[in-house]
């Protein structure tokens, strides 16, 4: 069979996309196939022109209505015989494309996974064997991805009957773990393995740690050349998207647009964004399903996303002309903190869903006389509906109303999507904070592992000197003798963690001044780092990171130029000078004005250091330094991966003083903005 001509005459395309040629091949064969490319790169070809080519009827399982009409349409619109089984259909339907699939009339057949849960139907299915079986969004059948569907979790269970068909599941979003829980689930017999597409050639992608407060100016200055415009600028908040906007506009035509708009409005704002008349859109991650504006050249993160996954959909929307086109991702230490109460918000405790779980009957119920009784808060109750929902162990109708689900064995689904969670978090933080190259590390993190060896030459970490959200530049002699002493120290240890290497080899008391030293080895590829954890004595899980020597640093003579680029902390390139308490020779080169309520805070740490060195018997600066403290005033920070930001705080002063200054901070009360819209955008 002769796939191209078949490709030509039934679909009408000249040509194949990359990929689909060696897919379809493999599925008309009869091979089992996992498919994973990203969205719009032409999935859903990769079963049907197979389906084709064998003959007989392809299965066609899909979880959404919508998804499903939209594909039948697509083919019965190229003259294939297609019918589907959904609950959007009448009985009359069902029954009729029931007695068509059975009598061999049709091509494709597309049912709702819930529909093998109908008594009888999986069987009558297998009195005519399909001659293929897609699965399509497939990462709906696994736990750990992020669209969980309760049905998809017995279609394993029937697959055996409609055997010896072969299998094809496809999705845009599956990470390895996923891959393997589709494999698994599915039944999957030597699967033929395809991971394609998610390399993007065009798109130089930079990542820059700037404190929240500097962002907005970062931004205006960053969008304020015209070659970086149209953009798309992604806030974390409604709130902070109609800021940014009102103050972008000044500048250049500019809108926010957020689900907190009118719907009237935000069809306004992308109507203008794809006209032109806007050069951008500061926008939550409501914008951009579906938005096809083909000569978007910048996409700025204000914040760090929520996964992976989110981010590369977004930046995805940069430079589909195929024109060079930049993402820029802001973010500090400090949005970690956001996201961990975000997660607090969004993932009630096992005891609250179990409590709720525990009141609901088989009736509909309002769920208002059930907080009422469980004297639980509105938002908790429905919160813990929802997860309920999602595990299969209620239901809502649609006036809101409450019963119990199918099920109620939700308990370790729920602990398998909070851990899901947690780790979609710990891999977006890594992904900042690690110095690699960013588009093998998101290739990478979709399970392209042989696509992911090859670096992209245009990121921040693989060409830092085309980097333009932040200019580096060549050390100073004195930069260079500290780069020097660093690696020294590595040869005689070969791994070390950071703060280990930061002590012994003395380059000085700041810390950051370090770091950035070592992400410049990094860079240059002198050494590795990796993050790593560990639990202190107070119970609470600390982030480090490990350093490595790599061949090539072993081999550096410390006296020889070491090919390393510093991000040059001169603000040259249009990013703000960073705040920083101490800056300059001695601390009281920068003498700031503390506010009433810094001021306050400066005297709790004052005295609280005192008691502290009193304790020990030593100087008071032996606790922390005068510049210490200041900069501890102004950061104010809440928490310890917050205050390890801070100048000068290390992982010894942290764990030692971390929960003591954190709690004064918190009484404090400053450096708090409000973030709760920040998700229900
Ligand atoms: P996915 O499921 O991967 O998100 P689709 O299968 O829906 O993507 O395909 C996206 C679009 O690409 C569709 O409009 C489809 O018709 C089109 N398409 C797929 N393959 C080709 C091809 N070989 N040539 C031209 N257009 C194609
Ligand atoms: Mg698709
Ligand atoms: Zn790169």
């Amino acid at each position: 069979m002769d796939l191209a001509s078949l490709l030509r005459a039934t679909f009408g395309f000249a040509s194949f996309r990359e990929n689909q040629e060696a897919v379809c091949r493999s599925v008309a064969e009869g091979r089992d196939v996992l498919l994973v490319m990203p969205t719009g790169a032409g999935k859903s070809l990769c079963y049907q022109l197979p389906a084709v080519a064998r003959g007989g009827t392809a299965l066609v399982v899909s979880p959404l209505i919508a998804l499903m009409d939209d594909q039948a349409g697509k083919l019965t619109g190229k003259g294939l015989k297609v019918a589907r089984i959904h609950s959007g259909l009448s009985r009359d339907d069902a029954r009729q494309a029931c007695r068509d699939y059975l009598d061999g009339a049709l091509q494709f057949l597309f049912i709702a996974p819930e529909r093998l849960r109908v008594p009888g139907f999986p069987e009558m299915l297998a009195r005519r064997k399909p001659s293929l079986i897609a699965i399509d969004e497939a990462h709906c059948i696994s736990g750990w991805g992020h669209d969980f569907r309760p049905d998809y979790r017995t279609l394993g269970d029937w697959l055996p009957l409609l055997r010896p068909a072969p299998i094809i599941a496809l999705t845009a979003t599956a990470t390895p773990i996923v891959q393997k829980d589709i494999v698994a689930q599915l039944n999957l017999i030597e699967p033929a393995l395809y991971i394609h597409g998610f390399r993007r050639e065009n798109l130089a992608i930079e990542v820059v740690e700037l404190s929240k407060p500097q962002r907005a100016e970062f931004v205006e200055k960053f969008l304020a050349r015209p070659a970086t415009r149209p953009a798309i600028v992604y806030a974390p908040s409604r709130k902070e998207s109609d800021a940014l906007a009102v103050q972008l506009n000044v500048q250049f035509p500019t809108a926010a647009y957020h689900a907190g708009l009118e719907a009237g409005t935000r069809d306004r704002v992308q109507r203008a964004f794809l006209s032109s008349k806007l050069d951008v859109v500061v926008a939550t991650i409501a914008f951009g399903m579906g938005i096809d504006k083909a000569n978007i050249r910048t996409v700025i993160h204000t914040a760090l996303p929520g996964s992976v996954e989110a981010y590369y959909q977004e930046i995805g929307r940069a430079g589909r002309d195929g024109l060079e086109s930049r993402a820029i991702l802001l973010h500090s230490f400090a949005d970690r903190r956001i996201h961990e109460n975000f997660f607090e918000r969004d993932y009630p405790p096992i005891e609250d869903l179990d409590r709720v779980a525990r009141v609901l009957t088989l009736e509909f119920q309002p769920a208002e006389p059930l907080w009422e009784r469980l004297e639980m808060l509105p938002d908790t109750f429905n919160k813990a509906v929802e997860k309920l929902c999602s595990q299969g162990a209620a239901q809502l109708d649609m006036v809101g109303q409450v019963r119990a689900g199918a099920t109620d064995g939700w308990r370790s689904g729920y602990k398998t999507q909070m851990a899901h969670r947690r780790a979609q978090l710990e891999r977006i933080v890594q992904y900042a904070e690690t110095p690699q190259c960013r588009m093998s590390a998101l290739v990478r993190h979709f399970g392209d592992v042989v696509g992911a060896s090859r670096p992209c030459g245009r990121c921040d970490f693989c060409a830092p000197q085309m980097a333009a959200a932040q200019k580096y530049a060549e050390p100073t002699p004195g930069e260079n003798r500290d780069l020097g002493r660093i690696l020294a120290t590595l040869k005689a240890n070969y791994a070390m963690a950071a703060g280990r290497l930061f002590t012994e080899a003395a380059v000085g008391k700041d810390r950051r001044y370090f770091e950035r030293l070592l992400d410049g080895l990094a860079r240059a590829g002198l050494v590795t780092l990796s993050s790593e954890s560990w639990t202190n004595p107070l119970g609470k899980e600390v982030a480090y990171r490990k350093v490595f020597l790599t061949e090539e640093g072993r081999r550096v003579s410390a006296a020889g130029a070491l090919g390393v680029l510093l991000p040059d902390e001169g603000g040259a390139g249009g990013k703000p000078r960073p705040v920083r308490a101490e800056r300059g020779k001695g601390a009281d080169a920068v003498q700031v004005q503390f506010t009433e309520s810094q001021a306050e805070l400066e005297s709790q740490l004052r005295k609280w250091r005192k008691a502290e060195a009193d304790q020990a018997g030593k100087p008071a600066f032996f606790v922390l330094s005068d510049a210490i403290l200041r900069a501890l005033v102004l950061a104010a920070p809440r928490t310890i991966p917050e205050l390890m930001t801070v100048r000068g705080i290390g992982p010894n002063k942290a764990d030692r003083y971390g929960a003591a200054i954190c709690a004064l901070c918190r009484g404090q009360g400053v450096g708090e903005p409000a973030h709760s819209s920040q998700t229900t955008a």
